[in-house]
């Protein structure tokens, strides 16, 4: 008997028949991104076979450290996160803006060279802060005065597949950003897995009709109360299980009430101005501009490609840096991320993902220098 497929239902997979999944996200003319094990750490490319999963693989983290290590249980997705976000499917690292060739009379003329087919990306894994950041990035992109098109052709086209979180990890603190760890809303389907050593299995639930069409050739059962219990059960325990928290109650205004503190220096002194936090992070999107031209001088080209507020260079004008300090560009980093960003965009510019703290080299962690400078503000209310 045929299973009806709605959104808002859920139901239940086995282990055993996850590649029918793959089979039936690329029978639909997906390009499947998903999670896998690639110079020791978790990467997201293209895989079309189940085996090409971490299998029985986890991840350790810490401030300046991350680890793969082997697991007994032959999870699926046992990590928590790796260092490469989706951001760059949708917010590419280089983005050729125009080309030029000169021309006989000692000219130049633009051309425009049609722009490579994005593939149909099915992203399979997303986390629930990974889906937070990418609805983030949307209102950066597509929901301001300005579109960017790149953006948006990529967004348009990507079917997600979120897997909720039920091992957090140590720099993990998306349940205090209300990012996870499991989403509500905005994707196309949502599974959650369940392993015993009797029982291995996922509970599937559909987030939209793409989804549901999906669903329509994979071998799947309704799922029953008791499923529902017990994956709620392993969602609570991983929202208590949080390796770290921050209190963003008020944290706008304590830090705006702070924009002297000597902690700035204090961390700065620790801080190498690598850039690694930005890049990692799945939120950050600030770009500049590099014109090139080739030796013979033929050709030029434009392109955007991905910056961060942690270089000398990227508040440059006339005359020199604005931020010219290392406390300065920390604050501005950590004050954009936590406070301005809620005037300019209506929203915190962090989920709680943890990979800025696992990938500073010196491990500088954001919920404790957010709370120690804040605290500050805090002892000087009335
Ligand atoms: S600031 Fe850090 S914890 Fe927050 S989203 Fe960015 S990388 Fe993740
Ligand atoms: S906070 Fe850490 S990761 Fe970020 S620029 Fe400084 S040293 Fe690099």
């Amino acid at each position: 008997m045929e299973t009806a497929i709605a959104v808002g239902q859920a139901f239940v997979l086995e282990r055993d028949h996850f590649q029918a999944l793959l089979d039936a996200l690329q029978g639909q003319g997906y390009t499947v991104l998903g999670p896998t094990v690639e110079a020791g750490a978790i990467v997201y490319r293209p895989l079309t076979r189940v085996e090409e999963l971490p299998i029985g693989w986890r991840d350790r983290q810490g401030p300046g450290f991350y680890r793969l290590e082997r697991r007994e249980e032959p999870t699926l997705f046992g990590y928590v996160v790796g260092p490469s976000s989706w951001k760059k499917f949708l917010h590419p690292p280089t983005v050729t803006l125009w080309k030029a060739r000169r021309t006989p009379d000692g000219g130049f003329q633009q051309v425009v060279e049609s722009a490579a087919q994005v593939p149909r990306y099915a992203f399979l894994g997303v986390r629930p802060c990974e889906l937070h950041a990418i609805r983030i990035q949307d209102r950066v992109f597509l929901e301001g005065p300005f579109v960017d098109p790149t953006y948006r052709e990529r967004r348009s086209r990507i079917f997600t597949v979120v897997v909720n979180c039920v091992e957090p990890g140590d720099t993990c603190f998306c349940a205090s950003m209300d990012a996870g760890p499991w989403a509500q809303a905005g994707f196309d389907l949502a599974l959650t897995e369940l392993w015993d050593p009797e029982d291995h299995r996922f509970l599937v639930h559909v987030g939209s009709p793409e989804g549901a069409a999906v669903l329509a050739s994979v071998p799947l059962r309704p799922a029953t109360e008791a499923d529902r219990g017990r994956e709620r059960a392993r969602l609570d325990e991983a929202a208590q299980r949080m390796g770290r928290s921050l209190d963003v109650h008020g944290l706008k205004e304590r830090l705006y009430a702070q924009y002297e503190a000597p902690e700035w220096e204090e961390v700065a002194q620790r801080c190498l101005t690598c850039t690694n936090c930005t890049l990692v992070c799945p939120t950050c999107f600030c770009t500049t501009v590099e014109d090139t031209t080739d030796l013979t001088g033929q050709w030029a080209e434009r392109r955007r490609v991905w910056d961060s507020c942690f270089t000398l260079s990227f508040s440059y004008i006339h005359g020199g840096s604005v931020r010219s300090s290392p406390a300065a560009r920390y604050r501005q980093w950590l004050t954009h991320k936590l406070a301005t960003w809620q005037d300019q965009f209506d929203t915190l510019g962090c989920v709680g993902c943890g990979r800025c703290i696992t990938w500073c080299p010196v491990g500088i962690d954001i919920t404790q220098e957010a709370a120690r400078i804040a605290a500050g503000a805090k002892t000087q209310e009335p």
